[in-house]
């Protein structure tokens, strides 16, 4: 298929690029490098262009001819959403409206919608289910919930078929070692403890530790990267083969403590890391765990990469590389 990759020189998108062509599929990416890495496209065509051009979309929809789009294409930053809203509502709700006119005008009916846990706000309940509230608490998670309400309607009025991927955190990097997260600021905790591991960073905050946890730091699901991709390449097929259109939460099903986080980062990397304790991140849930058995079910999708040490000692690998 001609899959066109919205965002595909970013963190999750490069993954996802370069899956699609060792799955045999023609890739072009679309990517206005505003935080994305030129040399992480590791094949198929490459357009530098912005969604907010409605010409760009044109061109690029009338010379690759896609038949397939997954757009990864967005802000992510909760604080940054909270002050900056505007460019929130503007990146990642107008301009994806721009890319699904480009859809429609020229007959694309496939999409697969990066979304995120940002969409259920405090949980009344994990591991969260596909039947969860929705209650975002930022302008990030209500730009996200908003285009998955879009993508609903236009799945009635137009007959454009969707999958909504709702992503808990993503981590680890290319077994390969190829690719990687490259994020400027980095925010994440995982790389941020890399780092502090590595020497590229002094030491490490952590957010609290006296939540109603075990050990008193927030509980996420960290899911390995190529994982995340195999569930897209799973929702490619699913609409391929007639599937409607539909939202999955995807994470590892377990989760793990901050403080877990950094004893698998020194295990991995034989690196002591210098840890602060700092107070609450405004709007951090104390526990936010993916129950994923939607898409294990209906995408037939299996993650293989779930231990928490596999995912760091893969973006361990990265984190070296990025020294030399
Ligand atoms: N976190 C932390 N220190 C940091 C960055 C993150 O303690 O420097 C915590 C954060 O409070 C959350 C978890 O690590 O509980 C994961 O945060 P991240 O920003 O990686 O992803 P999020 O869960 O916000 O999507």
């Amino acid at each position: 298929m001609r899959v066109l990759v919205v965002g595909g020189a970013g963190y999750i998108g490069s993954h996802m690029v370069k899956m699609l062509l060792g799955a045999g599929h023609a890739v072009i990416t679309l990517d206005n490098l505003s935080s994305g890495h030129r040399d992480a496209v590791l094949g198929g065509s490459f357009v530098e262009g912005d969604l907010a051009d409605p010409e760009c979309l044109n061109r690029v929809f009338e010379q690759h001819k896609p038949e397939a789009v997954m757009h990864f294409a967005s802000y992510i930053q909760v604080g940054e959403s909270v002050r900056k809203p505007d460019i929130y509502y503007r990146n990642n709700v107008t301009n994806t409206l721009n890319l699904l006119d480009a859809m429609l005008k020229f007959d694309v009916k496939k999409f697969i919608f990066s979304s995120t846990a940002a969409v259920f706000g405090e949980p009344d309940y994990v591991p969260i289910d596909e039947a969860h509230p929705n209650r975002p608490l930022n302008p990030y998670g209500r730009s996200k919930w908003m285009i998955e309400q879009v993508l609903a309607d236009y799945d009635k009025a137009f007959d454009l078929r969707s999958v909504c991927l709702r992503y808990f955190n993503a981590a680890g990097a290319d077994p390969e070692g190829q690719l990687g997260e490259r994020h400027d600021p980095e925010t994440h905790l995982i790389p941020l403890i890399l780092q502090a591991a590595s020497g590229r960073r002094e030491n490490i905050q952590v957010f609290g530790r006296d939540y109603d946890t075990p050990d008193g730091t927030c509980i996420r699901d960290y899911i390995h990267i190529v994982d995340l991709c195999s569930a897209h390449l799973a929702a490619l097929e699913y609409l391929n083969h007639g599937g409607v259109s539909d939202r999955f939460n995807l994470g590892n099903g377990s989760g793990f403590s901050v403080q877990e986080v950094i004893d698998a980062v020194q295990n991995v990397s034989g690196k002591q890391v210098t840890v602060l304790n700092g107070p609450r991140r405004e709007g951090d849930p104390a526990r936010l765990v993916a129950d994923a058995k939607r898409a294990r079910g209906i995408l037939a999708w299996q993650p293989t990469y779930t231990a928490l040490d596999t995912i760091v000692s893969h973006a361990w690998q990265w984190e070296l590389k990025q020294l030399s």
